[in-house]
């Protein structure tokens, strides 16, 4: 099977009806990223920049973490990386850090909610990530945004320190963008606030979706019983992906549930054409793409879902399109 998808490393990723998809790693440590070679992967659509820490005795420093983001950028070349600030806390305690004991760490003071409360960690970071970016371009996502008011106090946070390395003659980039990740329900209901502030959204499907269904992501007991991609869900990632397009942004899903392939389908049923994924899903979800006529299931799907017709599960008919390939 390797040797079959490293043929497809060079083809376009292409629909056979035209739509170009954008595939993507999820990633967090320098190790993985020459892997973008072997895969043919555009770029990372998520650096998830707590590893580092994770993995650490004790708090890196800033020149760590800036030597680290240093290294990632230079692998990628040219290929764009989305860093993630720190999505510490919850179920990721550092073993070196003092954390309160919580009933309910997915829910409790974690990323972007810890960073804003501790901001010299957040000033850090984005100071490290400036620094490493060195006057090329720059992506910055922020995890767990649960009001508009976060990210945009983030910007502010970043606008800060673009102006310090200013005063101080240093190079700024030369683009910076700054995303929001879209994983708390409650912003689906402030996207027309929320995006209009954003340069980019990214999805995270493993947190939306333990959130839109109350049921925790690591406990199988519960999270077998609520397909991800079941109605409610799709509705909710095509409300995300229509708001993007309104604003004129780009969107990618950046959860796990874009490696797989019926799942990556679903999304791309509904209009989202950047997936990011671990490294080993990019073979096999560039055969699904390259195979693929989207119309056809776009116009299906999207007849389900506004229908809801009885009886006709996303997962099914989708299945269902697969086997007559
Ligand atoms: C997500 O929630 O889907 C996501 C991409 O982030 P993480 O899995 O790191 O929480
Ligand atoms: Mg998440």
């Amino acid at each position: 099977r390797r040797a079959h998808y490293a043929a497809l490393r060079d083809k376009p990723s292409v629909t056979r009806d035209g739509t170009h998809i954008t595939l993507l790693h999820n990633s967090g440590l320098v190790a993985d990223l020459p892997m973008l070679d072997d895969t043919g992967a555009a770029g990372v659509g998520l650096f998830r920049t707590e590893l580092q820490f994770m993995i650490a005795s004790k708090l890196p420093r800033l020149h760590e973490q800036q030597e680290l983001y240093a290294e990632a950028m230079a692998i990628a070349g040219e290929r764009p990386v989305v860093f993630r600030l720190l999505d510490i806390g919850g179920d990721k305690v550092l073993p070196y850090q003092r954390s309160m004991a919580e009933e309910n760490p997915a829910m409790g003071f974690r990323s972007i909610r810890l960073g804003l409360e501790r901001p010299g960690l957040l000033r850090t970071q984005i100071r490290a990530l400036l620094l490493a970016a060195d006057g090329r371009p720059l992506k910055i996502l922020v995890p767990m945004v649960t009001e508009t008011f976060e990210f945009t106090q983030t910007k502010l946070v970043v606008q800060k320190e673009i102006d310090r390395l200013r005063r101080q003659g240093k190079a700024i980039p030369s683009r910076l963008e700054l995303g929001v990740m879209v994983e708390v329900p409650s912003l689906l209901f402030e996207l027309d606030q929320l995006l209009p502030e954003a340069d980019f959204v990214s999805i995270g499907s493993n947190d939306l979706v333990q959130f839109l269904t109350a049921s925790d992501r690591a406990n199988p007991r519960v999270a077998k019983n609520y397909d991800p991609i079941g109605m409610p869900r799709l509705r909710a990632i095509r409300m995300v992906v229509d708001a993007a397009r309104r604003y004129n942004i780009p969107i990618t899903m950046c959860g796990e549930l874009a490696g797989k392939p019926l799942e990556a389908l679903a999304l791309m049923a509904v209009g989202m054409t950047r997936l990011s994924m671990g490294p080993a899903s990019i073979g096999p979800i560039k055969e699904l793409v390259l195979n693929l006529d989207l119309k056809p299931i776009q116009m299906a799907v999207g007849a389900a879902l506004s229908d809801g017709a009885d009886g006709v599960t996303i997962r099914a008919l989708l299945q269902e399109w697969i086997e007559k390939q």
